[in-house]
């Protein structure tokens, strides 16, 4: 029997950190079988918090594909409290990272599976069968990767930075320390092998996907990789839709707009999908040979995810397969 050629469709891989990047995972998830979708997710902002193993990426995208994640902020569980949080702040332990009630029995699992000798990807396999998730969610490493930013306020963590301290510090350096010795695991390798198209998630660039492009040997794939890779701009109209991507460019001295989203994918990407208002930089994009197309994506609604997903595995096989 003649073999069907592979279309884009057929495993679309994507990388992605929290809110911005879950909204389109959950987008890709509704319109692609369980078999077509693997997802590559941060794990540079977990950290040890009270005694738990917290990967806030990776659960913010579980609750997301769970449909039981809290609609207001985009991340934590739907319905939760805080009556845990309260009684840290009584005994005077630190409550600035706020966990809710709901959410500690992820974190408990998570903690109990991991000392139990579980691999990071096998408690989040678990973790995501038990709610229903039916595309793989891949943590990047096994391996522990943390992202650390030298800031005009000192040294800091990723969790210090963003949630103590509202990402007001300039960054002046970021680093993913453990990531030389860090690898991919089977199971991320296996994805990146198969796919049929590789997607950069409109996530943070430098806190959400360079994490993920610093485990030794993900880079490599991507830039060696024969099939359509491209992104969803994370900056609409010289604006971030939330966090600091926008920011850190003005600080970095790089041009916040797809442009500047481009340059630093150098390599890694064959075309990017912009937002209507960014639409005349279409000829500058194309001039330097990518693939471009001007679309609605900002994501409000579950339709709006959805569009986007359909949009996105329309144009690359239209454009670029
Ligand atoms: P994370 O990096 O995936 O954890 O996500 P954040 O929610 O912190 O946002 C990071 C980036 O995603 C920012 O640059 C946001 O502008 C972008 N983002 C968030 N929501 C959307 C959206 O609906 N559409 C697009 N295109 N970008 C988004």
């Amino acid at each position: 029997m003649e073999e069907r050629l592979k279309k884009p469709g057929d495993h679309v891989v994507l990388l992605v950190g929290g809110v911005g990047g879950a909204k389109l995972a959950l987008g890709l998830a509704r319109v692609l079988p369980p078999g077509s979708l693997t997802i590559i997710v941060n794990t540079g902002d977990d950290f040890n918090h009270l005694g738990l193993h917290i990967s806030p990426d990776v659960d913010t995208v579980m609750y997301t594909l769970s449909n039981l994640v809290n609609p207001k902020t985009g991340w934590g569980l739907n319905d939760d409290s805080l009556h845990a949080m309260r009684m840290v702040r009584r005994y005077g332990g630190p409550d600035w990272f706020s966990l809710g009630d709901k959410d500690l029995g992820t974190h408990l699992m998570r903690t109990q599976l991991l000392s139990e000798g579980l691999t990071l990807t096998e408690v989040t396999g678990k973790l995501c069968s038990a709610l229903g998730v039916e595309h793989p969610l891949l943590p990047m490493s096994d391996d522990p990767v943390r992202t650390v930013l030298d800031t005009d306020q000192g040294t800091l963590n990723f969790q210090e930075y963003f949630v103590r301290e509202r990402w007001q510090p300039v960054a002046r350096d970021i680093r993913f320390e453990g990531s030389e010795k860090a690898t991919p695991s089977e199971a991320v390798l296996a994805a990146l092998e198969q796919a049929s198209m590789i997607v950069i998630g409109p996530s943070n660039p430098f806190l959400s996907i360079d994490p993920i492009l610093s485990v030794p040997g993900i880079r490599e794939r991507i830039e060696s990789a024969s099939v359509p890779r491209v992104a969803i701009s994370p900056i609409i109209a010289g604006k971030a839709v939330k966090g600091p991507t926008a920011k850190m460019m003005a600080e970095m001295g790089i041009d916040v707009s797809p442009v500047g989203v481009i340059d630093h994918y150098r390599n890694l990407l064959d075309g990017i999908i912009l937002d209507e208002a960014d639409g005349t930089l279409r000829d500058k994009i194309e001039s330097i040979g990518m693939h471009t197309s001007a679309q609605q994506i900002l994501m409000e609604t579950q339709n709006d995810k959805i569009r986007l997903a359909v949009t996105l595995l329309h144009w690359v096989e239209e454009n670029l397969s």
